[in-house]
């Protein structure tokens, strides 16, 4: 048997979770059995949890859409018992049980071998923001952005993807903006590496024109809607906005100036779906990247029983940085 925060859906439809002792026999098909020893806490899984956004159609239900631990046992010949591995994605957490677990059976495709130098709590500290934010990164390179272009603006900079791709881009040289709602953690982004601080209130109260001041070399934006509309037509000749979230809404009301008249790239980042040698070159890049005591303060530990709380939170926006999941604690 294993302890599981189980997500049911109750006869009038409410969702509601649970930690529970399930059998071992419960656990869905796959050919890696993987004892848990972290996951991570991301907004999708606050939607997972709270049963919203359609992503999780079958109950009962395990979410937690990453996590790091050892192989207990396989049938993947490229995993054996004691292995350390990483999973991120693959619609696992939402179609499939993830990580809100003891344990977890998936394919061997999913898994990655924990990067060299990290521990299985500094994985899920990266987890799914810290590879999403790499990719990031990695797109806007790819599309000529260089620490001598210009300033790079991140939205949702408070938040798990926004703080470390913060601190990625500073690493690397990069001037950075950090765009906020939450002023009050202004200090934590400039320690992060961000040389200022936008609030969001302020950037958005700006007069809307069709193209605005050229500001930003490159934009990582974290959370969608207006402000990514927004942020497009401050874009200066040249430079590229990887979007990569929803957390303001699906929606994009923009025009087509920044893009006939600039040459601006709007470029899309997935990272459930990448393809396994991408996925190994992210961790790699993250793994030699990363101040993870830089980065320590920003990072909040919580068990299987506070887990609910907290995913309520990172839907209203609140959570601040990075939130891991002890399933054993
Ligand atoms: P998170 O920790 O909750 O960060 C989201 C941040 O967005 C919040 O901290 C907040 O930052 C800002 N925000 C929240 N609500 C907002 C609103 N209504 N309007 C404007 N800004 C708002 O979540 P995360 O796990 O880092 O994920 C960030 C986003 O990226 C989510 O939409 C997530 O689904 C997406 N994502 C996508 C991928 C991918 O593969 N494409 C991978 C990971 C995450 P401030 O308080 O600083 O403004």
């Amino acid at each position: 048997t294993f302890r599981a925060l189980l997500t049911e859906k109750g006869a009038d439809g409410a969702i509601s979770s649970s930690v529970q002792m399930l059998d071992d026999a419960r656990l869905p098909e796959g050919d890696v059995t993987v004892e848990i020893e972290w996951a991570g806490l991301n907004y999708k899984d606050g939607l997972c949890l709270m049963g919203q956004g359609g992503l999780v159609r079958t109950y009962p239900h395990v979410a937690g859409i990453d996590f790091a631990g050892r192989v207990r046992d396989s049938s993947d010949s490229r995993y054996h018992a004691g292995d350390a591995v990483v999973l991120t994605g693959w619609r696992v957490g939402e179609a499939h049980w993830g990580g809100y677990a003891e344990r977890a059976r998936v394919k061997g495709d999913w898994l990655v071998p924990l990067p060299s130098g990290l521990s299985s709590r500094d994985a899920m500290v990266m987890g799914t923001a810290g590879l999403t934010a790499m990719l990031a990164i990695d797109r806007l390179e790819a599309l000529g952005i260089t620490p001598g272009s210009g300033e790079v603006l991140v939205t949702g900079a408070a938040g798990g993807v926004g703080s470390i791709a913060v601190a990625l881009l500073k690493r690397l040289g990069y001037t950075v903006a950090a765009l906020s709602g939450r002023p009050q953690h202004a200090t934590m982004l400039t320690e992060l590496g961000a040389a200022s601080v936008i609030d969001r209130a302020e950037f958005m109260a700006q007069p809307d024109k069709p193209l605005e001041s050229a500001r930003f070399a490159a934009a990582i934006d974290c959370v969608g809607g207006d402000v990514l509309g927004k942020l497009l037509r401050q874009i200066a000749y040249g430079g590229a906005v990887a979007s990569l979230g929803n957390a303001a809404g699906i929606a994009l009301n923009t025009n087509v100036l920044p893009f006939l008249l600039r040459g601006v790239t709007l470029a899309g980042i997935d990272s459930v779906m990448q393809p396994y040698e991408a996925r190994i070159a992210a961790w790699a890049r993250l793994a030699g990247l990363f101040d993870f005591s830089a980065y320590a303060d920003n990072v909040e530990e919580v068990d299987l029983d506070t887990l609910p709380d907290k995913a309520a939170q990172i839907l209203r926006g609140e959570v601040r940085g990075r939130v891991v999941v002890n399933p054993r604690g």
